[in-house]
Formats: structure tokens, sequence, C-alpha cells
């Protein structure tokens, strides 16, 4: 810690640690974890600018998903199947990991199933996709102990969609404020400790080997061992030439609808657009494929293409019998690229990098943070 207006004691409490995280978001928490527990008797820190808000763990839609049929025939078509099929099974274990460290309850998950519905026009992705889903199958069986996607109609949930319906039986939805807080007790419970309204400015080398950290409207320093980047597309800030971008995520919750006559995660237009049914209300997202440049920044509004877009689907598609209203709205940034998979890297001594979670990155989280750990052998 720099000498500033700082005391004796304050100074030698911060200046130095073994093991920094920066980032608590489920990555950052997470990987301080697996840290402590493989180094007890080292110490961990987090530091997080913010108590609240920008971190995307608590501004996602919740979905517990490792991949609709139609978003892996897509990610098949960019990355080839190898990689696509390993992505999907790190989704499933990862989210498997989360389930049974830290139980449903807990993290408010429940196995409701996910939907990718075909509204009017798309009767031919429907078709892609029922084609493919033979080879599909047989491909993931190894990972499921089920069938990974099945054809079910779903005329009863009342939407203004096709019939048919394409399931992911073990896909869910979970409570995200849950999961973060429930991740969060682990992480003090194990000994890390957490200090918020640290922004990180700049990391530079220490002579010793170590990285310095410098903060924003701050003179402190903090001298860590070990350095690591939990900030998904934050991480551009001090590595300009990552690849990752940052992608805003905007999101709609209505105000309570007497009757949803459905349950469940609801994916369509290969994923862009997601709704979930939440208590009575209905959380909606995406859209972000109708402006991606637009959409590729770190700014926090809400803006009225997409929102007027997710209106539409609300009113025409999902609900078209409601007259439904608007109580919440907030985006979030996303890390992404298109090469899909996240970045876990040891990119120098003693700095490690875990970050380009995708829009999936719930499920992702757990083994982000055990590949990057695992870097540190
Ligand atoms: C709108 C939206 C909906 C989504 N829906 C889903 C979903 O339903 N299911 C799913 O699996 N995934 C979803 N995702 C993706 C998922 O939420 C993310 O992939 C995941 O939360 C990323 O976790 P993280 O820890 O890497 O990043 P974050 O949770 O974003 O955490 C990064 C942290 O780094 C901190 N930070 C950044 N810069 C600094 C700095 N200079 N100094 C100190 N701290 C810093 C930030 O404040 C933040 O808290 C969604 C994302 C968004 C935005």
């Amino acid at each position: 810690m720099g000498s500033g207006n700082f005391s004796f004691w304050e100074q030698r409490w911060m200046e130095r640690a073994d093991q920094v995280v920066i980032g608590g978001g489920l990555v950052g928490l997470q990987t301080a974890i697996e840290l402590k527990l493989k180094y007890p008797h080292k110490s961990v820190w987090v530091l997080e600018r913010n108590a609240f808000g920008d971190a995307a763990s608590l501004r996602n839609a919740g979905f517990a998903c490792f991949g609709s049929a139609g978003e892996i025939l897509d990610d098949i078509s960019r990355m080839g199947e190898d990689q696509a099929f390993q992505l999907y099974e790190e989704r499933y274990k990862g989210l498997q990991d989360l389930i049974k460290t830290y139980s449903p309850e807990k993290i408010g998950y429940e196995q409701s199933g996910g939907y990718e519905i075909f509204p009017s026009g798309s009767e031919s992705e429907l078709d892609h996709i029922r084609e493919s889903l033979p080879k599909l199958n047989e491909s993931l069986k190894n990972v499921h102990q089920q069938v990974a996607f099945v054809e079910r109609n779903i005329k009863k949930f009342e939407m203004n969609v096709g019939e048919t319906a394409i399931v992911s039986p073990s896909e869910g939805a979970l409570q995200s404020h849950l999961l973060l807080r429930t991740v969060r007790h682990h992480a003090l419970a194990v000994g890390v400790e957490i200090y918020t309204s640290m922004d990180v400015q700049s990391i530079e080398k220490h002579g010793s080997g170590g990285w310095v950290l410098r903060f924003e409207k701050s003179d402190a320093q903090i001298l860590a061992k070990d350095l690591f980047v939990c900030t998904n597309a934050w991480a551009l800030k001090w590595f300009p030439d990552l690849e990752v971008e940052p992608a805003r995520g905007q999101i709609l919750v209505t105000k309570p609808i007497p009757s949803i006559a459905f349950r469940g995660i609801f994916h369509a237009d290969k994923g862009y657009i997601y709704f979930r049914s939440l208590g009575s209300r209905i959380l909606i997202g995406g859209a972000r494929n109708k402006q991606f440049a637009a959409e590729n920044t770190f700014d926090s509004a809400v803006t009225p293409e997409i929102k007027s877009e997710l209106v539409r689907w609300l009113n025409e598609i999902i609900v078209p019998n409601v007259n439904v209203e608007i109580d919440n709205e907030w985006s979030g940034v996303m890390g992404m690229h298109q090469k899909r998979s996240p970045i876990i890297e040891r990119k120098e001594e003693h700095l490690y990098l875990g970050v380009r979670m995708g829009g999936m990155g719930v499920a992702l989280s757990s083994q982000v943070a055990k590949k990057l750990v695992k870097l540190t052998d």
C-alpha cells in the first residue's frame, strides 16, 4: 500500500498478498475458493471495484443452460464439432458441479427443462435441427445419462409459435442472487478475503517477480505474488490485444401476470432471444443480433431499439393475449469473441487470465476456475 494518507497499520494490512484475484463475479470468487483449497497457508484476496453493479454474474438471466440444439449447431458451424461438443460438455459438467457443491435449494435451481421454440418464419430452422437431432444425440450421449434433446408438443403453452419445441430436459433455471451469495459465503468460509471499492487501475511487474496493483481514486498500492485476472471483457483495460469483446445484454422483467401457461427456460432465434418464467412474471432478454455493432459496448444503457424488440416478442409471440407491463430493465456486459471458448491462460510468470465467458458463463464458471488454478501446478 502506498504511504499516502494511510496509517502504519493500514499499510501493513494491505501491502502484500500471496494470491490476488481481480473481479468478484462467479469466476473470480470460484478461482479464489480453488486457490484457498489448494494453498490453505497462502493469503488469497479478491479485489472487486463494486459492492453491487457491473458483474454479469448478478445481471444475467439465471439460465442454468448449456446450449440448445440450435446453438450447438451454430457453434459447430463456427468452431467445428470437437470444440463445440467439448464446450457443451464443460458447461454441462460445470452446472452439475454447482448443483452438487451448493444444492438446488441454496441456489434456487429448478430443472424445468430448456425449450427451443420456433415462431412463424423459422420453420426451416426447425427442419434443420430435426434432421441433425439423431447425430447430435448420438454425439452427446456420453455427456448425459439421458438423451440430450427431444421433441415436445407445446400447444398448451399458448404461445404464438409452432407446436413443436426441441427440449433439453436437463436444463433449468436458478436465482442468480442466491448463487452469487452462496458462492461468496463459501469463499469467506474457506478463508478468502474479499475487498470491494478496489477499482484496479494498473498492473505492473515488480522486481521481485510479483505484480504491483494501483487503483482509481486512491494512491493505495498492493503487491501480489500471483495475479489472477477474472474481469471478463474488462480485462481489455490491461490487455488491449486480448481476443475478447464486450457484448451488452439487455433484460426486461414484466409485472406479475395472472396466469402464465408455461414454466421453464426458452430460447429462440439461435439463442439470441431468451425468456423464462420467474414466479408470476416473465424475464426476457437478448436481441443483440438486431444491432450487433451497437451492442458491442461497455455502456450500461437499456436502448429503445432492443427494448421494443423484446416487448414485441412478449406481445406478439410469448403471451399474445396479455397486456404486459414492464417492471424492471437493466443491462450487463458479457465477454465474447467468434472463438467461443473461454481464455484460460498463464499469460506470463505469476499472471493468469480466466476471461471470455460468452453467453453461458454461469455453467462454465466452476470449470474455468478449476482449470485456471490447475495452471499453477
Ligand atoms: C444480460 C446477461 C444475461 C446473461 N444470462 C446468462 C444466463 O442466463 N446463463 C448463463 O450461463 N450466463 C448468462 N450470462 C453470462 C454470465 O452471466 C457471465 O458469463 C458470467 O457471469 C461471467 O462471470 P465473470 O465472473 O467472468 O464476470 P462478471 O460477473 O462480470 O465479474 C467480473 C467482475 O470484475 C469486476 N471488475 C471489472 N474491472 C475491474 C477493475 N478494474 N477492478 C476491480 N474489479 C473489476 C466487475 O465489477 C465484475 O464484478 C448473461 C450475461 C448477461 C450480461
